[in-house]
C-alpha cells in the first residue's frame, strides 16, 4: 500500500501522461455513471438478452483495458502499480492489488447486493484480462472466482495463459 501523498502525486502524473498520449488530439473525455445507473443498465441488457450480454459487457472491459495498459506500459517498471491507480482513478475499484495469477478488487463499481449470487464484475473481467494480456505478450483466460455479488469479500479474478492446466 502506499501513502496517500505519494498516491495523490501518482495520480496527477498518470493524468498528464493520459493528456501527452493524445497530445495532437483533443484532450481526453470522460463521462460518470453512478454505481445504481450501472446496475440498471445491467438489467436492461439481462432482460433483452440475458447471459449472452455478459460477453458483450466482457469485451467492453477489453477495449477499456487497452487504454489503460497502453498508459502503463509507458513505466513497465510500475505497470501494475499504474494500472491500480487508473482504475482507481477512473473509479473501476476502491482498490485493487495484481498478483501473479490473481487480481483482487476492493469496491467494484459492478458488484452489486441485489445479483442473485452471480459474479457481476463482467466488464472488470476484460480490463484485468487486457491489462495481463499486455504485460504477458500472450492471451490469457480470466474468470471471476470469486465476486461481492456472490456474498464473498472481495472480487477475485484468476488469470492464466490460454492452454495451460
Ligand atoms: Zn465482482
Amino acid at each position: 500500500m502506499h501513502a496517500p501523498l505519494t498516491t495523490g502525486l501518482t495520480l496527477m502524473r498518470q493524468t498528464l501522461y493520459m493528456l501527452n498520449t493524445n497530445a495532437k488530439a483533443t484532450p481526453m473525455k470522460f463521462v460518470k455513471l453512478s454505481q445504481s445507473e450501472f446496475e440498471e443498465i445491467r438489467k436492461l441488457y439481462e432482460g433483452v438478452m440475458s447471459q449472452a450480454c455478459y460477453g458483450l459487457f466482457f469485451r467492453e472491459g477489453m477495449i477499456l483495458g487497452e487504454e489503460i495498459a497502453k498508459i502503463a506500459l509507458q513505466e513497465p517498471e510500475k505497470y501494475f502499480e499504474i494500472c491500480g491507480n487508473l482504475l482507481r482513478a477512473r473509479g473501476w475499484v476502491d482498490n485493487v492489488v495484481f498478483q501473479e495469477s490473481t487480481a483482487v478488487a476492493e469496491g467494484s463499481i459492478e458488484a452489486t447486493q441485489t445479483a442473485n449470487g452471480a459474479a457481476t464484475c463482467h466488464r472488470l473481467r476484460g480490463i484485468v484480462r487486457k491489462i495481463y494480456e499486455a504485460q504477458q505478450h500472450r492471451k490469457m483466460h480470466c474468470e471471476e472466482i470469486e465476486c461481492v455479488s456472490k456474498g464473498d469479500k472481495h472480487c477475485v479474478f484468476k488469470v492464466e495463459p490460454i492452454g495451460s492446466e
